[in-house]
C-alpha cells in the first residue's frame, strides 16, 4: 500500500513542504485519516518553478520522439501496476474499487498515449500569399504552466492536463486536489522510473488557498488549466487576467438529461442510471436535470425509482457495491442539507433522501442513499445550482420548444443529453441547446480527440485533442518575403 507520508516531488525528487507540516488524508469510507499530505506553500512552489525553468530548455528541444517515448513509459508503468493505482483512488475518494479499475486508471493511462501519439501529428497552418511570401506558424510550448485539478475523478482528470502540457514541450508545476492526493503522489514515482527528466513535472500536494493560489500568482508560470468549482474558477480568472496568463477553466455543470417519449427505452434507462449516479454523481458531466416528454414521464418515474432503490451503497472495496462513499465529511453534509432544501422548495423525495449507516469499520464513512425529487420548479435552488452528488430532479415537459427552454434555464453549460429516434429533433436540439457538449442517445461516451470543455458559467476554453495541444502552445506567425 501506499506510503502514508506523501512528499511534494520536485527536480525529480520526494521532499516535504518548507514548513515541514502535513494536512490530515481522510478515507471517505471509514471517515478517518489514513494519511497525511505536505501543507505546501509559496516556498516550495518558488522552488517547483526555479527546477522547471532549469529542465525547460533541454525538455521543449528533445524532440517529439523523445517525449513520446517517455510519456508512453509512464503510461505503460501506471498500467502494469493498475492495482496498486486504483486501491489508492478508491481509498482517497470513496469511489468502487471496481470504477477505478474499469475507468479512473485506464483513462490516465489512456490521457498519456494519446497524448504521447498526438504530439507526433501535431502540425500547424502555412499561408501562401500569391507571389509575395509565405506565412508559417510555429507553435512553441510556452514555458512554465499550472495545472491544477479537483477531486471527483483524481489522476484521470490530473493526467488529462499534465499529458499534454508535458507532449508539447512544456514543463510542468502540479496541485492536485488535497482531498485526493494519493495518486497524484504515486504519478510522481512513475515518472521517476520512465526517466522524465528532474524537473519537469512538479507535483505540489497541499490546500488550493496556499498551494494553488501560490501557482496562480506566481509570475514566472504563464498558463494555468484548472478544473473545479465555478467560483474557485472566477477567482482564478480575477487573479491570473492582470497578469496576462493563458487560462483554461473547465467548471461545474447542471447538466439537462432531455427523455422523448419515442426513445429506445431500456437503453435510455440503464444509461440515465449511470448518467444520474455514477460516481455518486460526483462528474461534472451528471445528468442532474431530467426532463422526460409527459406521455413517458409515468412509466419513467416508476421505473427511475424502482432500480435506484436497487442501487447497493456500500464498502467502496466490495465487488457488489454500486456506489461507495461521498468524497468527504463537508461535501456529505452539503449534499444532505441540499435534499433538505429541496424539501423547503417543494420537492417530493421519491426514493433516497437519508443516510446509509454501515457497520464496524465502516460506521464513520460518508454514505448517502441515490436520491430521486419531482415536483420542483425550473427557476429554485436545486434545479439552478450545482449539487455534484447522488441526487436528481425529474420533470414532464409537453413540446420540444419547453424542453430547449427548460434545459437552457441555468447559468451552467457544460453538457446536455437528448433521448430520441428523430435525428432531425436530435440535430434541432443539438445547435439550440446551451452546452459544450451534446450526447444524443449516449452519454459520456468520449473520443479524446474531440474538443471538451463548457459555455456560460461552466469554463472558458476546450480540452481535448488538437484544442489542448493548441493551448499548451504560443502560435507565431514568421512572414518570409519571396
Ligand atoms: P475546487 O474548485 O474546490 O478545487 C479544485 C482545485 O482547485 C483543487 O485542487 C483545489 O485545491 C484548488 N483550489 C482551490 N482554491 C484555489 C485557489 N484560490 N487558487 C488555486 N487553486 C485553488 O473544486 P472541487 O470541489 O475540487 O471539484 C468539484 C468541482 O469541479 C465541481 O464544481 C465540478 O463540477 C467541477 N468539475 C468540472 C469538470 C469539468 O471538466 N468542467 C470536471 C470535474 C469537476
Amino acid at each position: 500500500m501506499a506510503d502514508k507520508y506523501i512528499k511534494n516531488f520536485v527536480g525529480g525528487v520526494f521532499i516535504q513542504a518548507d514548513s515541514a507540516e502535513y494536512i490530515d488524508n481522510y478515507n471517505p469510507a471509514t471517515g478517518k485519516v489514513y494519511s497525511f499530505i505536505p501543507d505546501s506553500d509559496e516556498t516550495d512552489v518558488e522552488r517547483a518553478v526555479q527546477a522547471a525553468e532549469r529542465a525547460f530548455p533541454e525538455w521543449s528541444s528533445c524532440g517529439v520522439q523523445k517525449r513520446y517515448k517517455i510519456l508512453t513509459r509512464i503510461a505503460d508503468i501506471i498500467e502494469q501496476n493498475l492495482d496498486e493505482y486504483a486501491k489508492a483512488e478508491s481509498m482517497d475518494s470513496g469511489k468502487p474499487l471496481s470504477v477505478a479499475q474499469k475507468i479512473d486508471i485506464p483513462r490516465a493511462v489512456s490521457n498519456f498515449q494519446f497524448f504521447a501519439t498526438a504530439i507526433l501529428h501535431f502540425s500547424s497552418e502555412s499561408h501562401h500569399m500569391e507571389g509575395q511570401a509565405i506565412n508559417y506558424t510555429l507553435r512553441q510550448p510556452i514555458g512554465v504552466v499550472g495545472c491544477i485539478s479537483p477531486w471527483n475523478l483524481p489522476l484521470y482528470l490530473f493526467s488529462w492536463k499534465i499529458a499534454p502540457a508535458l507532449a508539447s514541450g512544456n514543463c510542468v508545476v502540479a496541485k492536485p486536489s488535497e482531498i485526493t492526493p494519493m495518486t497524484a503522489y504515486l504519478l510522481g514515482k512513475a515518472c521517476q522510473e520512465a526517466g522524465l527528466p528532474d524537473g519537469v513535472l512538479n507535483i505540489i500536494h497541499g490546500y488550493g488557498k496556499r498551494a494553488g493560489q501560490a501557482i496562480v500568482e506566481h509570475p514566472r508560470i504563464k498558463a494555468i488549466s484548472f478544473t473545479g468549482g465555478t467560483n474557485t474558477g472566477k477567482h482564478l480568472a480575477r487573479t491570473a487576467a492582470p497578469m496576462f496568463k493563458k487560462l483554461s477553466l473547465e467548471l461545474g455543470g447542471k447538466n439537462p438529461n432531455i427523455i422523448f417519449a419515442d426513445c429506445d427505452f431500456d437503453e435510455m434507462m440503464s444509461t440515465t442510471m449511470r448518467s444520474s449516479f455514477a460516481n455518486n454523481g460526483q462528474i461534472c458531466l451528471c445528468g442532474s436535470r431530467v426532463y422526460v416528454e409527459r406521455p413517458l414521464y409515468e412509466k419513467f418515474k416508476n421505473e427511475l425509482v424502482k432500480r435506484t432503490r436497487l442501487l447497493k451503497v456500500g464498502d467502496p472495496f466490495a465487488e457488489i457495491t454500486d456506489l461507495g462513499a461521498v468524497v468527504s465529511k463537508p461535501h456529505f453534509e452539503k449534499i444532505q442539507e441540499r435534499i433538505e432544501l429541496a424539501r423547503e422548495e417543494g420537492g417530493k423525495v421519491l426514493c433516497g433522501g437519508e443516510v446509509v449507516e454501515l457497520k464496524g469499520n465502516l460506521s464513520g464513512g460518508y454514505y448517502l442513499k441515490p436520491t430521486v425529487i419531482e415536483g420542483l420548479p425550473p427557476q429554485c435552488r436545486t434545479n439552478q445550482e450545482e449539487i455534484f452528488g447522488p441526487v436528481v430532479t425529474i420533470t414532464p415537459f409537453d413540446t420540444e420548444e419547453e424542453a430547449i427552454r427548460l434545459a437552457n434555464s441555468t447559468n451552467y453549460g457544460l453538457s446536455a443529453t437528448v433521448w430520441t429516434k428523430d435525428i432531425r429533433r436530435a440535430n434541432r436540439l443539438g445547435e439550440r441547446l446551451q452546452a459544450g457538449i451534446v450526447w444524443v442517445n449516449c452519454w459520456l461516451l468520449r473520443d479524446l480527440r474531440t474538443p471538451f470543455g463548457g459555455v456560460k458559467n461552466s469554463g472558458v476554453g476546450r480540452e481535448g485533442g488538437l484544442e489542448a495541444l493548441r493551448f499548451f502552445t504560443e502560435p507565431k506567425n514568421i512572414c518570409i518575403k519571396y
